[in-house]
Formats: structure tokens, sequence, C-alpha cells
């Protein structure tokens, strides 16, 4: 990175999927950028969604048509951006007596179909679940069902891989490095940073300041930059259910309830279906937060107003939860709270400017990235052009309809190697799969094994290239082999990364 008179262009604070598609955005565009995520990359909500890549059909009821348009729009430019972590899912939403009629689903799938930009994914079509082995899984009574399109994603990895694009580009990511104060001299920002682990401090200066932190960014204006009232984020918690898988289909199904929200019930981890969400205000602390006993009774209910077989606490694999850092539009309800995302720039080029963001999607952040750019430029003047659309993430470099072509081709290239490891690594890494694997042949080569096809060759890949320095950064975030590995493998992991780590310094 080389800066003007050691003062960066950009700073962003947040290394979430907001804060790295920003620094993608910006390096690409040849601003000299920084970012700091004071934890794991993705380790707030950008790890927690339902991780759909979505026009979000039920914002309709709520008139957000602009989002809704930007958000449809971004299935296929991201689906073509990184088809290895995105992909096509085909949803059935069922008639339920009732609730909302008929008529007005299919109207509301119609708009669905033809307000965004879709060239590849197939439209909505009317089901009779009697007939379709779709209906198998569900109950008796539920005879009509609508099948529409969206796209699934591996959210904390669209995040490391932007945030590995955005470094390949020139920016610096530091992880586990919090922003402690940020003040401004002389129109410059003058960033105070903390290591976490080493508590070792540091002082970088930029033109302009990216607040990007999620549920935290009231809590950056107030603790590292003195606004004291800054209250501009309604906490909204969500919650999901991993269960043991419910249905042997590859569609995903979106369940009215009867107070008027919907969940949905995903294949998931190729053994398990991910039931979520809920829709709670919340206060306090945005990490570390868990499921609550109501929250698990809720899902559980709905889901079982729907399939035939019950599904029970028994059925529970594993849980997880985070919070919407929303926009606080005053809405009344938790769910009615607004999902489009605010930007806000304070100062100019004079006195040094912030831009905090508010709200935004995993879906929108691309777009979300470039109105902050014109920000950005409005104030520092402009360098580049938007340039994101089109783009392909690390590993995303083939056709969006290629990706068993992909899978073959890594079994040929290894054919001792076994094929579900192929796919994995396939879905993980993309064209970078070879990067992982190296020169090992056999399974034997891989190094140490951790449980679930993890090997050392790939933990080592982790640690130098994504950012990975826990087991839960690997287990949870790199992969989602958490659901899979025992106790014992991950603390040998943990073990073995802190060697290597300690190894490395
Ligand atoms: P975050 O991911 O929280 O990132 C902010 C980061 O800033 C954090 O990692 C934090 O550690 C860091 N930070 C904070 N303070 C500091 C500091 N002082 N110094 C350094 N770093 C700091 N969107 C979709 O498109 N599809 C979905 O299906 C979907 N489902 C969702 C379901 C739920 C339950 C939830 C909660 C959200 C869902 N979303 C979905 C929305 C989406 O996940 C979020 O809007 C998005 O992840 C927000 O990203 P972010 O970068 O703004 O925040």
């Amino acid at each position: 990175m080389t800066t003007r008179d050691n003062v960066l262009d950009v700073f962003v604070v947040g290394g979430g999927v907001n804060g790295c598609g920003i620094a993608r955005d910006a390096v690409g565009r040849g601003y000299s950028v920084m970012l700091a995520e004071m934890g794991d990359l993705a380790s707030g909500t950008s790890s927690a969604a339902t991780k759909l890549v979505h026009g979000g059909l039920r914002y309709l009821e709520y008139y957000e048509f602009r989002l809704v348009r930007e958000a449809l729009a971004e299935r296929e430019v991201l689906w073509s951006m990184a088809p290895h972590i995105i992909w096509p899912l085909r949803f059935v939403l069922p008639h339920h007596k009732g609730l909302r009629p008929a008529w007005l689903l299919r109207l509301g799938l119609f708009i669905y179909d033809y307000i965004g930009t879709r060239k590849l994914l197939p439209p909505t079509k009317t089901l009779d679940l009697r007939a379709s082995p779709l209906g198998k899984p569900l109950k008796d009574g539920y005879a009509t069902a609508f099948e529409y399109s969206d796209c699934w994603v591996d959210d904390a990895r669209l995040v490391v891989l932007t945030a590995r694009d955005a470094a390949d580009k020139g920016a610096v990511i530091a992880t586990r490095t919090k922003v402690v104060s940020a003040t401004r001299e002389d129109g410059i920002w003058v960033i105070k940073l903390q290591n976490i682990d080493s508590k070792v401090r540091a002082t970088v200066r930029a033109r302009l300041l990216v607040n990007a932190a999620g549920p935290w960014v009231d809590s950056v204006l107030r603790e590292a930059m003195g606004q004291n009232d800054a209250h501009n984020v309604r906490l909204v918690k969500g919650s999901h259910l991993v269960v043991r898988k419910l249905y042997d289909h590859d569609r995903a199904y979106f369940f009215q309830n009867k107070d008027g929200r919907i969940i949905f019930a995903i294949p998931y981890e190729r053994d398990f279906t991910l039931i979520g969400t809920t829709d709670l205000d919340y206060s306090g602390d945005p990490r570390g937060i868990t499921i609550s006993e109501d929250e698990t009774t809720y899902l559980l209910a709905v889901a079982s107003e729907y399939f035939e077989r019950p599904v029970t606490a028994a059925d529970v694999a594993w849980s997880y939860a985070g919070v919407r850092p929303l926009y606080d539009d005053h809405a009344s309800k938790a769910q009615e709270a607004t999902r489009d995302y605010v930007l806000t720039v304070e100062g100019d080029r004079a006195s040094g400017a912030v831009v905090n963001v508010f709200g935004g999607k995993l879906t929108t952040h691309r777009r979300l990235s470039e109105s902050v750019l014109e920000k950005i430029e409005s104030v520092i003047g402009a360098k580049g052009k938007s340039w994101t659309a089109g783009s392909k993430l690390p590993g995303g470099e083939f056709d969006p309809r290629g990706f068993d072509a992909q899978v073959d081709a890594l079994n040929q290239r290894y054919p001792a190697l076994a094929d579900r490891l192929l796919r994995r690594l396939c879905r993980q890494y993309g064209t970078r799969a070879d990067k992982v694997l190296g020169t090992a042949k056999r399974m034997e080569e891989l190094g140490e094994m951790f449980g679930a096809d993890l090997s050392a060759r790939e933990v080592d890949y982790l640690i130098a290239e994504e950012w990975a320095r826990t087991a839960d950064d690997v287990l949870w975030r790199r992969t989602k082999l958490g659901l899979r590995v025992s106790a014992g493998d991950r603390a040998r992991l943990d073990t073995y990364i802190q060697n290597r780590l300690s190894k490395g310094r």
C-alpha cells in the first residue's frame, strides 16, 4: 500500500459484509484503503443470517419497492460473481387457509418475477401439493403452493472472499484490531487501534472514515468519536435452528405464520435443515447472543404446523443468533422496521468526513458499497469508476452454471482424493481449490486430520490466505465443519493453529 504523506485515503471500521464490500470497491478504484475488524471477519451479523440472496418477498407488504427491485437484480450479479458460494434455490410457498389468500401470493410473486432483472433464474410456477413430491413432507391439508426463485449464499465466506479480493488489490485488512478512538486533526482522521490479543496499540491517519460497524455503529460514534447521544440503529434479533434433515429434496419452504410473520426451512450442509428466523427488539451487547427458549419453541411450532412429522427439540443439532443493525425509522413492530440502508455523511474535506452505514443486507452490500463510493468521491475526489458489477470474487472465475464441471475437473486432477472432499473444496474455494491442495495427491499427503476431512493443509491455507486465527474461525466461518467435528478434534485443531501461529511470529 502506498499512501501520500502516510495518510490513507479511506479507513473502514468493521469487517462484515458492508465494510469488506466498501474496502474492495474503494481499493479497486485506486484509493489507498485500510480496514480494521475487532474480532474475526464476519464475526458480527454477517455470519448469522438466513443466508439468502433474495429480493425479500415479504418486504413488498411494506412497500419497500426500491429495496426489493435492487435486491432482485443483485441475485444474478452476485451468483455470477461467486458461483462457488452462491447458487439458485427454489422456494415452495404453500397457501394456508385463513392466512394470505392465494391470489395475493400469486400477485406478489408476479411483481417479484418482473420488477427486478432476471435472465437465468426460472419464474414462479403453481404446484399441486397433493400430486407433487414437494408436498410429501407436508401435512395433508396443504393443496396449492407457489414455487419461486431466489439464491443461497455462504454468508461468512462471502465476507472473507471480499476481504481477500480487497487485500489482493492492495488494501490492508487488520483483523483482531479494534478502533478505540478516531479524532480529527487539521482535516485528517487520527485513528487509534488496539490489537485484541497482544494489546499493542498503533495509530494510522486517513482522509476519510467509513463507519461500517453494523450493530456497533452507534457505539463507534459514541465511544471512539465522542458523540454521546448517537442513537440511529434499531437492533432486531433473529435466531435460527439447525435440525437434522427433515426431507430429501433440494427446495426450501417458505411458511406463513398466524402472527403475520414468515419462516424458512432450507436444506443446509447436506445433512441438515435450517429453520429461521425470529424478529425481536434487542438491547445490550450484540456479541455472543444465543437463541432463547421462547424462540426455539416458536420456530419448532411454526415448522410443525406444516411438516407432517412434528419438529421437536430432539431434532436440534445447533442454533445461532444475530442482530440486524436496522436504521431506526421508529416503526412500531420489529418486523416492520425498514430493511433498506441509510448512509449519512458528517464533516467535509476540510474538516475530515465520516460516512456512517446503517442497515443493509448481504444481498445489497455491493450496491451499498457503490453508494458509499459516491459519497467518498464527493468528499475526497473521484478515482476510477464503478467496477464490481461483472467482477469475480476469488475462486469464482467460472460460468455460474458450471459448478459440476469444476468438480469433475478437480476429480480428474486429484483422482485419489475423496469425491466428497473435492466437492466441498470446490464449494468453498472454487478455482482456488488447487491452491489449497497444492502437490498433495493422496489423502495421507494432506497432513494431520481434524475430523470431517479437515486437513492441516487446508488449515494452513486458511491461516495464510484467509486470516483464520482460532478453531472457531475455521469451524464456523471459513467452513461449517463445526457441525461435524468432535470436541476432541476441535481442541486438537486449536492447539495446531496456536502452534502454527507462534512459529510464524
Ligand atoms: P456486521 O457483519 O455486524 O459487521 C460489523 C463489524 O464491525 C463486526 O464484525 C464488528 O466486530 C466490527 N466492529 C464493531 N466495532 C468495531 C470497532 N470499534 N473496531 C473494529 N471493528 C469493529 N441479509 C440478506 O441479504 N439475506 C438474508 O438472508 C439475511 N438474513 C438475516 C437474518 C438475520 C437473523 C440477521 C440478523 C440478518 C440477516 N440479513 C440478511 C442481514 C445481513 O446479515 C446484515 O444486514 C449484514 O450482515 C450486516 O453487515 P455489516 O457489515 O453491516 O455488519
